[in-house]
C-alpha cells in the first residue's frame, strides 16, 4: 500500500516537472528582413507565450515594411526614388531618428560607416554574382557621402542631394528592430528572452539564473566557433564576409562595403560587438569590418560601455580593451 502511495506520489512529481519543464521556453524561427529570426521567450503558459512571439515578429516585419530597399512602398524605397530632387520627402518620425542615428555614425567613424554605400552597394548581387565594373564605378563613388543625405528637422523631411545617391540601412536596421521588438517584450512583463534577426541578438534578462552562451562562428568553417561569450541583458551582433559572397579570380566579394573604393572591405573576417544597445552593436560591427582591426578596436575602446571581438584576416583573434583584460 504504501509502495503504490509512493509511486503515485513519484508519478505525479514527474509529471509535474514535466510540465513545468514544458512550459519554460518557448520559440519560433521565421524569415524576416530577407533573414532567419528568432524569438526565444521564457514564460510559463503557451496560450501568452504565442501571443507574445506574434507582437515581436510584427514588430520585426513592421520595421522591414520601413526599411526595405527591395519594397517600392517602403519609406527608404521612397527616399531613394526622390534621389535628385531639390523638394524634401516627407518621411515618418522614426526613420528621420534612425537616418539621424546613421549618420551619426558616420561622423564618428569619419564615412566608414555610411548608409550611401548603396549607390554602388545595389549594384552587386550576391546570388547572381554579379558586380558593378570598373567603368561604372567613378560616377557611383561621387554618389558615396552621407553628405548627400540632407536632413530638414524642422518639416521631418529628407534630400538626397546626388541623383545616383542611394541609401540602405541594412548595417544598422536589424539591430534596431530587435531592439524595439525586445523592448516591447519587456514593457510586457518578459524577464528572460532573446530575439534574433540575421547576426543581431537581442538578449532579455539571463537564460534563467545562468548567462546566454553564444558561440562566435569560425569564418572559414561553418559548425565551428572560435570563442564563447557568456552574456546577461546584453545586445550582440556579428558582421562577417562569409553570410553574402561570392568568389571570383580567387577574390572574394562580399556584403560589406568599403565607401571609398566601392569594393567589399578587406583585412577581417568577422567583427562581433557586444554592449547594451541592439542599435548600435549593429552599426558598430559593420563599422569596425570596414575599418579594420587597429582604427576599428580604438573605435570599440572610446566607448565603455563596448566590446568586441574581432577575427583577423588570417584567422587571428583580437579584443578590445575590456575583453582583453578578461581573457588575460
Ligand atoms: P548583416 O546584414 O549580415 O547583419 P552587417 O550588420 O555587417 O551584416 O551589415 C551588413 C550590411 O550593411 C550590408 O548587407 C549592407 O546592407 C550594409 N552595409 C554594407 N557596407 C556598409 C557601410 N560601409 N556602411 C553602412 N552600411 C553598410
Ligand atoms: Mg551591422
Amino acid at each position: 500500500m504504501r509502495g503504490r502511495v509512493v509511486s503515485i506520489w513519484v508519478s505525479v512529481c514527474i509529471v509535474l516537472l514535466s510540465q513545468s519543464i514544458r512550459a519554460e521556453w518557448f520559440s519560433r524561427d521565421g524569415t524576416v528582413m530577407g533573414t532567419t529570426a528568432r524569438v526565444e521567450i521564457w514564460t510559463v503558459d503557451s496560450a501568452q507565450a504565442q501571443s507574445l512571439i506574434e507582437l515581436a515578429f510584427k514588430e520585426l516585419r513592421r520595421i522591414d515594411q520601413l526599411l526595405s530597399p527591395y519594397r517600392p512602398a517602403s519609406e527608404l524605397s521612397q527616399v531613394n526614388q526622390s534621389a535628385g530632387d531639390s523638394a524634401g520627402v516627407q518621411i515618418s518620425p522614426e526613420f528621420f531618428h534612425l537616418l539621424q542615428r546613421a549618420l551619426a555614425f558616420s561622423v564618428e567613424t569619419t564615412g566608414r560607416f555610411d548608409i550611401t554605400f548603396a549607390s554602388v552597394g545595389h549594384r552587386y548581387n550576391f546570388r547572381d554574382k554579379t558586380r558593378p565594373t570598373v567603368e561604372e564605378m567613378p560616377p557611383l563613388l561621387d554618389a558615396i557621402d552621407y553628405r548627400h543625405v540632407q536632413l530638414l528637422t524642422a518639416s521631418s523631411q529628407v534630400i538626397l542631394r546626388h541623383p545616383k545617391t542611394r541609401i540602405d540601412l541594412g548595417g544598422i536596421a536589424k539591430g534596431y528592430a530587435v531592439e524595439r521588438a525586445a523592448s516591447l517584450l519587456r514593457r510586457q512583463g518578459v524577464q528572460h528572452a532573446q530575439v534574433t534577426a540575421g547576426g543581431d541578438t537581442r538578449f532579455i534578462g539571463d537564460r534563467r539564473g545562468r548567462p546566454w552562451r553564444v558561440g562566435i562562428r569560425d569564418p572559414r568553417q561553418e559548425g565551428a566557433t572560435v570563442a564563447v561569450l557568456p552574456l546577461v541583458d546584453e545586445a550582440m551582433s556579428t558582421s562577417g564576409d562569409y553570410e553574402r559572397f561570392f568568389i571570383e579570380d580567387g577574390q572574394r566579394y562580399h556584403h560589406i562595403i568599403n565607401p571609398k573604393t566601392g569594393l567589399s572591405a578587406t583585412g577581417v573576417q568577422s567583427v562581433t560587438v557586444i554592449g547594451p544597445d541592439a542599435t548600435v552593436t549593429d552599426a558598430l560591427s559593420t563599422s569596425v569590418f570596414v575599418m579594420g582591426i587597429d582604427q576599428g578596436l580604438r573605435l570599440i575602446n572610446n566607448r565603455s560601455d563596448y566590446e568586441a571581438v574581432v577575427v583577423g584576416h588570417t584567422g587571428g583573434l583580437f579584443f578590445s580593451n575590456g575583453l582583453s583584460k578578461q581573457t588575460d
